[in-house]
């Protein structure tokens, strides 16, 4: 049995305050979570919110990490670095990254084998721009991410790797994948991790979805067989719909 997570991404968003009282709200309800919980702050507010989370099932992640180990990279955040803030997960090829800051698959995969060899766990980000998916050419898209960033490590780096299929059209927009297409997605990345590697490696990675996932769709998403919980961005805002959408992940 594969567990189900909820992640929040809060981007570039909240001061300090507002990420501890919303840390405090999530950390509050730990003992109804029916999944994994992550939450994912900032870099300046990593420390904090991990001082909240203390001791709780929450955990923390980051949104971004340096593609090289250390030293004169202005403006970069090492994973080490990542690290000893106590971030045990990181986000790898937001598709904010790819298209904002030109994040390579090549780079990417770069980051995930340092990820890897810290002994954090990536969150990897894949999914197609609108216009591909009007091609219906979504799997040759997300296919050709996953081996160049992907598919290069080895079976004992991918066991830690969580996938998150996001379709950029659904990002921000309100414009969730239905169930069905999420499920059709999901399914196929399944599918490729079992060809590549095996079929138990398929079988336990965590994939989840994101892109406008809120508490009215979060239910019928998370029903899907091969969609295990979501990566969520505005909606894990307000506590009350990302507590919401926690719920919907059993
Ligand atoms: C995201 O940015 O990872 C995301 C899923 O955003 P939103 O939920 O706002 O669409």
């Amino acid at each position: 049995m594969r567990k189900k997570i909820v992640a929040g991404n809060w981007k570039m968003n909240l001061g300090l305050t507002d990420a501890l009282i919303l840390a405090e709200k999530v950390k509050e309800r730990e003992n109804d979570y029916p999944c994994g919980v992550i939450l994912i702050p900032s870099f300046p507010f990593l420390t904090s919110v991990k001082k909240v989370l203390e001791g709780s099932r929450v955990q923390l992640g980051a949104q971004n990490c340096a593609d090289k180990e250390n030293g004169a990279f202005t403006g970069e955040v090492s994973v080490t670095q990542l690290k000893s803030v106590g971030a045990e997960y990181v986000i790898i090829g937001h598709s904010e990254r790819r298209e904002n800051y030109g994040e390579s698959n090549e780079v990417l995969r770069q980051k995930l084998v340092l990820v890897l060899k810290h002994g954090l766990k990536p969150i990897f980000c894949c999914g197609e721009p609108l216009q591909v998916r009007n091609e219906n050419n979504q799997e040759v898209y997300v296919l050709n991410q996953l081996h160049e960033s992907l598919f290069g490590l080895t079976e004992a780096e991918m066991a830690s790797v969580i996938v998150a299929y996001e379709p950029i059209w659904a990002i921000g927009t309100g414009l969730n994948a239905t169930p069905g297409q999420a499920q059709e997605m999901h399914a196929f990345i399944r599918r490729q991790i079992a060809t590549q590697y095996s079929d138990i490696l398929a079988g336990q990675t965590i994939i989840l979805y994101g892109g406008s996932c809120k508490p009215a769709n979060a239910p019928a998403l998370f029903a899907c067989a091969d969609v295990d919980g979501g990566l969520i961005g505005g909606a894990s805002l307000q506590a009350d719909d990302f507590l919401a959408i926690i719920g919907a992940a059993k």
